[in-house]
């Protein structure tokens, strides 16, 4: 029995050789399949015929592809495998694209975009952007499928797979070939070859061939033409792509015709045409079709030549029809809507960091260095907020003000690194004396404010008393031989104050009392009735 491993490793394979060794990835693919039914893998399984869907289709059967990868796209969609959704709309898209199913491809790309951007998956993102360019090109408006792949490349500036940015450059050059744009295209082509070739992508590598050998064709340097051609069809047979082989075969026809060799020409027009119909890839079909009707009138065969015209210009008849250039305007819209939401949740993201770097600035601005304890600052900002809703509220708020006794005599006896370390120490003990929603706070010096929110029960001179006890039944004598430790605390209440003062005002009162009383020990005036 195969493991759960096993079978992902027999995907990974499939999917590493899915370019290049297609019938190879098949079999891996059949096989993880079958292993995945053994132990109820079900994303192994989905992750399979997905794979073996869009080898098919690569093969060009797309009628055998197409409901697998629908039926994969199904089990991601059931059991929400959210990788998988857009790689698996991508590939359906990209097959349709290939049938002149236009409307078919619209919609998936659509799908593919939401679904990556969901998972933030880029190089799906950027493949979709890819395919809708692809789609104006279909539909002869290169300019906008210029602008489409511009923006593609835009997209991907962050983006390190050279194979994606192959793919990118690779659209932008033919669509500036088709604009006429011939130098602009060639330099395009040449950076897309350089891509590929980082990427060890045979596909591009023939893509970019190909087109490159257009782009000479153009210019009439026919043996160059000749030899991009040639290598590119090499490479598309290596691994088995035929609509590229069909295609390269297309423009070696029109490159014969162009040498006046005219049955060359219809020789290769006729196998072009023949894989192009097998794989049922209606814009190469058309194109093709009026290659031959050309050649076939040159030869004097003018009944077949008429023939082959009008298939063609029926062919391109349906393809236009499908979806119309309106329909492709409002998807336009809906893209630039895409965008926008995509740059506001960049925005959105800065924002966030930002405001995280302010948090933390803000936060140090409001700390004491020394014990942790909020500073003066940070107390005031903290605390106008209690005070300016508290009217409403009517919630009982103490304040105390603590200092410690005779500080001076620890910094004059033992220095001052034992004076801070005192100071560390009764703000620790504040500190766990406290709640989590009291505001403690080194005031300054050897003075500290504590503002105490309503407690349930205990008074605030209650807490005081407390504070108190544990920094006099502290060990301090673990510090130094000899040193002991104590408090005075003044104590005040909330009386519909605004502001902090009035209160730091009254504590301070009641302090200096206790100071006065012998220190180490709690002055409170009476609490207000509740
Ligand atoms: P009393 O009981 O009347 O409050 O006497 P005291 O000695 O505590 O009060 P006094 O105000 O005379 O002295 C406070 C001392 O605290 C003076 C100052 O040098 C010291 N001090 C203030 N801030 C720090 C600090 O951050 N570290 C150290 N080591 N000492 C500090
Ligand atoms: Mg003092
Ligand atoms: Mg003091």
């Amino acid at each position: 029995m195969s493991t759960v491993q096993d079978i992902s490793n027999l995907n990974l394979r499939a999917r590493t050789l899915l370019r290049e060794h297609a019938s190879e990835a098949l079999a891996c693919a059949q096989q993880a399949a079958v292993h995945a039914i053994e132990l109820g893998y079900d994303l192994g399984f989905t992750e399979s015929i997905f794979l073996q869907g869009s080898i098919i289709s690569l093969q060009g059967n797309t009628e055998e592809g197409l409901p697998l990868m629908r039926h994969a796209l199904y089990m991601a969609n059931l059991h929400q495998f959210k990788t998988l959704i857009p790689d698996c709309l991508q590939e359906i898209a990209r097959a349709c694209y290939t049938t002149g199913d236009y409307d078919n491809a619209l919609d998936a790309w659509f799908q593919c975009l939401d679904a990556a951007l969901e998972i933030d998956a880029q190089d799906t993102y950027i493949l979709g952007q890819i395919g809708l360019g692809q789609l104006y090109f279909a539909h002869d408006d290169f300019y906008h499928a210029l602008n489409h792949h511009t923006k593609a490349r835009d997209y991907a500036y962050q983006c390190q797979d050279p194979a994606i940015l192959a793919a990118i450059e690779i659209n932008i050059g033919v669509d500036q070939f088709e604009l006429q744009q011939i130098d602009n295209a060639k330099k395009t082509l040449k950076q897309a070859l350089v891509y590929a070739q980082q990427a060890k992508n045979l596909e591009y590598q023939a893509a970019a061939m190909g087109t490159l050998g257009r782009v000479a064709l153009a210019e009439r340097d026919f043996p160059l033409a000749h030899s991009y051609l040639e290598r590119a069809r090499g490479l598309n047979q290596r691994h088995q792509n035929n609509w590229g082989e069909a295609h390269n075969l297309y423009n070696l026809g029109l490159l014969a015709l162009e040498e006046a060799q005219i049955d060359t020409a219809i020789q290769l027009f006729r196998t072009s045409l023949n894989i192009a119909q097998t794989m049922n890839a209606a814009h190469l079909v058309y194109l093709v079709e009026l290659g031959l009707s050309k050649a076939l009138e040159q030869k004097g065969d003018f009944e077949n030549a008429l023939k082959f015209h009008q298939q063609g210009y029926e062919h391109h008849y349906l393809i236009l029809r499908q979806a119309s250039p309106q329909r492709l305007h409002i998807m336009e819209a809906k893209l630039e809507a895409e965008r926008t939401r995509n740059e506001n949740k960049t925005l959105r993201e800065q924002n966030s960091l930002e405001r995280e770097a302010r948090q933390h600035s803000e936060h140090i601005a409001s700390q004491d260095p020394l014990t942790g304890l909020l500073n003066r600052r940070g107390l005031e900002a903290r605390s106008s907020n209690m005070l300016r809703s508290n009217p409403e509220h009517r919630q009982p708020l103490a304040l105390l003000m603590i200092d410690i006794d005779f500080f001076k005599a620890v910094n004059d006896r033992w220095g001052h690194l034992v004076g801070d370390y005192v100071l560390r120490q009764v703000a620790a003990l504040l500190k766990s004396g406290c709640r989590q929603d009291d505001l403690v706070c080194r005031w300054g010096g050897e003075e500290f404010l504590i503002l105490l929110p309503s407690r349930n029960g205990v008074s605030a001179q209650d807490v005081a008393e407390r504070l108190r006890s544990m920094v006099e039944q502290w060990p301090w004598e673990k510090i130094e031989h000899g040193l002991q430790m104590t408090i005075s605390v003044g104590v005040t209440h909330y009386q519909n104050d605004t502001q902090l003062t009035p209160l730091v005002q009254r504590a301070d009162r009641h302090l200096y009392q206790a100071k006065q009383a012998g220190r180490n020990r709690v002055i409170c005036a009476a609490a207000p009735p509740m």
